[in-house]
C-alpha cells in the first residue's frame, strides 16, 4: 500500500517516514501544498496523511481541491491545531481521519489500517480470501494451521492483491503498491517476492495470468482456486 505524506516539519516527516517504511509502506513525502496538489493528481497513493499547517497552500485547500475534483482517496489529516474549528472543517472537507499533533506512531498505523481496511471493504482487520489471510497488525500470514511471517515486502505485495482478490494486478501496479519514487527497483523484484511468498504459503496462493500480471482468487472461488 503506498501512502503519501504531506508534511512540512522535517523531524516528523523523517520519523513518519521511518515508521511507516517498518511498517511495509511504500511512501512518498512532499513537503508544501503545491507538491501535494501535484503528486495527488498521479493518483498513485492509496492514502494521505495530510498536515494543514503547509507552505504555499494550506492543507485544507488542498483537501478541498482534492475532493472538488472527485477524487475519493482516503486523507487522514494530520495537524499541530487542535482547534475544534480546524478539526471540523477537515472533516467537512472530507478527511476520513485525523490525529493531532503530538501523536503516538502506532496510532497512525492503526488508522492507517482501518482506512485500508473500509478501502478494501472489509470490516475484518484481517485481510482474507477464504485461502489465505493476513493479520496487518502483525504481519503474519495465516494458511489453514500454518502461521508464517513474511518480509515488508512480501507483505506489501500479498496486502495489495488481498485488497483486490480476483483483479490481476500488472507488475507496474504492485511495484507502485510497494516502493516509493525514491527507491530502486529492480528488473526481477516483484518476482523474487512472488517466489518468497509463494515458498511460505504454497504456490497456489498466488495465480501468474501470464503476460498480464498476478491475482489471488476470490473468496467464493477459494475452495477449488487451482
Ligand atoms: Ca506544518
Amino acid at each position: 500500500m503506498r501512502i503519501l505524506l504531506v508534511e512540512d516539519d522535517r523531524m516528523i516527516g523523517e520519523a513518519v517516514v521511518v515508521a511507516l517504511r517498518d511498517a511495509a509502506y511504500a511512501v512518498d513525502w512532499v513537503q508544501d501544498g503545491a507538491a501535494a496538489a501535484s503528486a495527488l493528481e498521479l493518483g498513485e497513493h492509496q492514502a494521505v496523511l495530510l498536515d494543514l499547517g503547509l507552505p504555499k497552500r494550506d492543507g485544507l485547500e488542498v483537501l478541498r481541491r482534492l475532493r472538488q475534483a472527485g477524487n475519493a482517496v482516503p486523507v487522514i489529516v494530520i495537524t499541530a491545531r487542535d482547534g475544534i474549528d480546524d478539526r471540523i472543517k477537515g472533516l467537512d472537507f472530507g478527511a476520513d481521519d485525523y490525529l493531532v499533533k503530538p501523536f503516538d506512531v502506532n496510532e497512525l498505523l492503526a488508522r492507517l489500517r482501518a482506512v485500508a481496511r473500509r478501502q478494501g471493504g472489509q470490516a475484518a482487520p484481517l485481510l482474507s480470501n477464504g485461502v489465505v489471510s493476513l493479520d496487518p497488525a502483525t504481519r503474519e500470514a495465516h494458511r489453514g494451521d500454518l502461521v508464517l511471517q513474511l518480509s515488508a515486502r512480501e507483505f506489501a505485495l500479498l496486502q495489495a492483491l488481498l485488497l483486490r482478490p480476483g483483479a490481476i494486478l500488472t507488475r507496474a501496479e504492485l511495484e507502485s503498491s510497494i516502493y516509493g519514487w525514491n527507491e530502486e527497483v529492480e528488473s526481477n523484484a516483484v518476482d523474487f517476492l512472488i517466489h518468497g511468498v509463494r515458498r511460505k504459503l504454497g504456490a497456489d496462493v498466488i495465480r501468474n495470468v501470464r503476460g498480464a500480471g498476478w491475482m489471488v482468487d476470490k473468496p467464493d472461488k477459494g475452495k477449488h482456486g487451482q
